[in-house]
């Protein structure tokens, strides 16, 4: 079946070269694209989603969390850089090394994936040791942080408070141009509980006292009982928290805001569950822990054809 108009001839390719191994057959898109990406090959190296109502560009981070080393970051990039280019038209792709060899990791990776830190200070530098400026982030290249972690949330010598981690995002939004990866989820006795959206929407309304231009923020949906556990949410469970999330941004941000903002998935995905997580409607993308580590990640990578081509 020849893809609908508004399929790019590069997605439009990817399409066709690259939904074999996922099993999948060619539908109709779940969703329209964006326009193709006019700054290829300019600096920044990373383009920011178009104002497209309805389109939102997968995304796939790769957190690396407090893991690897020089050597191993080497080989790891080496395997990534080897894969074929990205359709940067259908998915971003962003990894996240430990904060010191963010720099490093910039220059040896390839340059159509993005590079994000894993934390940054609530201001501008100063006497705060051991701490990061976001604009520190951004002078060596990489244009992404997370913010929001569980683990910076919730691990009794980090303990962040939301009012902190909107006060980061605020810093790093409006004073470094960095974009962020904004985390939050339930803990599970929160979800036993019945907490689960009050729990994410608490955390995503401290961001919302904080800022006003949701742009360059990526909410990542990550129940902190999959987190690092193989325990991954089913998609029906993902989709009903993100379908929640995206009334909220509706109701108390904009309807603008709620179309073009992408909703990550974390929690345990890996090659083997992303493509059934991927076809759910409110499922932008992945943040990966663990498999992201891994070579196989660019499998996760090339989840984002099912979103192009819908399921089957
Ligand atoms: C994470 O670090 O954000 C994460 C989701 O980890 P994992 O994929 O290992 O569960």
């Amino acid at each position: 079946m020849a893809p609908p108009a508004f399929v790019t001839s590069t997605a439009s390719a990817a399409l066709t070269s690259g939904l074999s191994h996922l099993g999948l057959g060619v539908v109709s898109p779940r969703r329209p694209l964006y326009a193709p990406n006019t700054n290829a090959g300019s600096q920044p190296r990373f383009y920011m989603a178009s104002s497209s109502p309805d389109g939102r560009r997968f995304f796939v981070g790769g957190n690396w969390k407090c893991n690897l080393n020089k050597s191993a970051i080497a080989d790891l990039v080496a395997a990534f850089n080897e894969a074929p280019p990205l359709d940067r038209d259908g998915v971003d792709v962003v990894v996240a090394p430990p904060s010191i060899y963010v720099d490093s990791t910039r220059q040896i990776l390839r340059n159509d994936f993005a590079v994000s830190a894993q934390n940054s200070w609530i201001s501008k530098g100063g006497a705060f040791t051991g701490e990061l400026d976001a604009t520190m982030i951004k002078d060596v290249g990489a244009e992404w942080v997370i913010l929001g972690h569980s683990e910076r949330r919730h691990i009794p010598q980090l303990k962040e408070t939301d009012e902190t981690v909107a006060k980061k995002a605020k810093y790093a939004l409006e004073n470094a141009d960095l974009s962020v990866i904004f985390c939050i989820g339930e803990l599970l006795e929160e979800r036993e509980a019945g907490q689960t959206i009050a729990v994410c929407e608490r955390q995503l309304n401290a961001l919302k006292q904080a800022i006003s231009d949701w742009t360059r923020v990526v909410i990542a949906y990550e129940p902190v009982w999959a987190i690092g556990t193989g325990k991954v949410a089913t998609p029906e469970q993902a989709e009903d928290v993100h379908r929640s999330l995206r009334l909220w941004l509706k109701q108390n941000v904009s309807e603008s805001v709620s179309d073009q903002t992408r909703i990550l998935y974390g929690g345990s995905v890996s090659p083997a569950n992303c493509v059934e997580l991927a076809k759910q409607d409110n499922i932008d993308g992945f943040l990966v822990g663990g498999a992201s580590m891994k070579p196989t990640f660019m499998e996760i990578v090339d989840s984002y054809k099912v979103t192009l081509a819908g399921a089957v």
